[in-house]
């Protein structure tokens, strides 16, 4: 990198607003050592400006692994040959009390894409028994549905959050991942933030999973995503984040590395890039890891999690989507938080 490309990093780095091609030079495989360390340096110091030193605790409830799709990089894929199970609502309950009982205020309904596990007539009553149960903010990770689905789960259940992953935003790689089922359908995932934001949920999620496609291309295309969604659907609150493909059932390893190094960049160019915007770090991350890059860029994390339906009241791994990297409860996640500098926050942060 000339002296000059290096002086224009800078510049970037430092400005208060930066554009999305601006954002494309941030993840260069040009940016040496130096101008990471700077740009971490600015991410911490725009995190910190936005949302102070609290980091939000939330868990996933899975609640039904079965799906009817074919995602290649999915436990839960329709073809493989893994216990299913879907939870009633009883066993829901007893996993989200079990959740309460540790603190959390915060949950995340997941469940594989079935239409039982996403008919409103399931969903309501649950939603309903989560706030009844002392949650302040619930969510959902589940199939994406129409706009009078969402708005009848605003409406009847008070849905505040609803999590949804392009996976890839390249459609050549989109279809190729995407073997079989619903989830082909490139734009009706898509439009879903759209529709949740125009059905009336106050906080919506997007991201991709790292390592389907070239990170840097999907990144400007999420770029130009959340961009478009704050811009027409303004009302709406949004996250991001960018899981990294773990091993899991019937999942090979032939997807793309990303690198530590790599998902570092990653995170403090999407902090220049959205200085408000909150950012999710998942426990598909090792300990180690996570500890040294929540102080970077993010504001919610997830701890103690089962990716099993049934997970948190019975012990055993066999209907789980994938391996989870860090295994703290959430009381150690708390001291980790607390010894590193931070509030850790039970609730939402907003
Ligand atoms: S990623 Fe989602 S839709 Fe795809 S197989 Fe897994 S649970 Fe099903």
């Amino acid at each position: 990198m000339t002296t000059q490309e290096q002086f224009e990093i800078l510049k970037i780095i430092n400005s208060d607003r930066i554009t999305i091609d601006e954002f494309r030079l941030l993840l260069s495989t040009e940016v040496d050592n130096e101008l990471l360390k700077k740009m971490a340096s600015r991410s911490m110091e725009l995190t910190r400006k936005r949302f102070g030193r609290a980091i939000s605790l939330y868990i996933p409830l899975y609640y039904d692994n079965r799906c009817t799709n074919g995602c290649i990089y999915c436990g839960f894929n329709a073809k493989n040959n893994i216990s299913r199970k879907k939870l009633s609502i009883a066993e829901i309950t007893a996993e989200a009390q079990f959740i309460r009982s540790k603190g959390f205020k915060t949950i995340l309904l997941v469940a594989g894409e079935h239409p039982e596990s996403s008919n409103p007539d399931l969903l309501i009553p649950v939603i309903r028994k989560m706030h009844e149960i002392g949650f302040t903010c619930v969510s959902i990770e589940i199939a994406p549905l129409g706009e009078e689905e969402y708005r009848a789960l605003v409406r009847d259940s008070h849905l505040d959050g609803l999590y949804i992953y392009q996976e890839t935003y390249n459609r050549e790689i989109y279809d190729k991942v995407h073997a079989s089922g619903r989830k082909k359908d490139y734009d009706w995932r898509l439009m879903t933030a759209e529709r949740g934001s125009r059905a009336g949920i106050s906080k919506i999620g997007i991201g991709f999973l790292l390592g389907l496609n070239d990170f840097r291309e999907d990144a400007a295309a999420l770029a130009e995503h959340l961009n478009s969604l704050m811009k027409n659907n303004w009302k709406s609150e949004y996250s991001i984040s960018f899981p990294r493909i773990r091993n899991a059932a019937g999942v090979n390893d032939s997807f793309r590395t990303v690198t530590d190094r790599e998902f570092v960049q990653l995170a403090c160019a999407l902090r220049l890039l959205f200085p408000e915007t909150g950012m999710s770090l998942s426990t598909r991350e090792h300990p180690d890891f996570r500890d040294t890059v929540i102080p970077l860029a993010f504001t919610n994390i997830s701890a103690g999690s089962s990716t099993a339906p049934g997970g948190y009241c019975n012990t055993g791994n066999d209907l789980q989507q994938f391996e989870v990297e860090d295994s703290r409860t959430p009381e150690q996640m708390t001291q980790v938080l607390k010894k590193i500098g931070f509030d850790p926050v039970w609730k939402d942060w907003q």
